[in-house]
């Protein structure tokens, strides 16, 4: 069924293309027969991943993010990638609740959503150079629910 397949996206950092990314990536991974949850879960960890890219990479400025996502066997790598301002302290980003936008109603939970909702997550970072964001989850550890 599954084997091996790969895609590439390439979009503006405008919020309105989340969603476009967060379907496309739903879609990719259907030939994994995931249930509900699963898409779920990956929509979610995408999503944080592309707004930080939008919000704190390149600040609102209108430039290029890349997704990209392979499957082998039954498990979905996916990677998020900006070439914005980067991270300073990548160790303290990834505290639960650390935000540096305290000011824009950020809360600091996305990348403890990503590591909640998906099984492995990799972050690259140094400031000027951009961010790399590399997730992986393996589908169907569970009987799926909906067919
Ligand atoms: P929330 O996701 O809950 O709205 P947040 O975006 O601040 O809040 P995280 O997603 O956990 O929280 O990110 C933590 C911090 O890491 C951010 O406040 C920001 O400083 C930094 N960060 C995350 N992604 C990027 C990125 N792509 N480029 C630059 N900085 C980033
Ligand atoms: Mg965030």
């Amino acid at each position: 069924m599954s084997g091996e397949n790969e895609m590439k996206l390439e979009f503006d950092s405008r919020s309105c293309n989340e969603g476009f990314a967060r379907v496309a990536v739903a879609a990719f991974m259907t030939q994994l027969n995931p249930t509900l949850e699963e898409v779920a879960d990956v929509k979610t960890a995408l999503s944080e991943a592309v707004t930080n890219a939008v919000i704190h990479g390149y600040e609102g400025a209108v430039k290029k993010i890349t997704v990209e996502c392979r499957i082998s066997g039954q498990t979905l790598f996916v990677e998020v990638k900006d070439g914005g301002k980067g991270i300073e302290d990548v160790a303290r980003a990834m505290e639960p609740m650390f935000t540096t936008r305290e000011d824009c109603d950020r809360s600091g939970m996305g990348f403890s959503f990503m590591e909640a909702f998906m099984d492995t997550l990799e972050v690259d970072s140094a400031p000027g150079r951009g961010t790399r964001v590399r997730m992986t989850k393996t589908i169907g550890r569970t009987e799926p629910k909906y067919e």
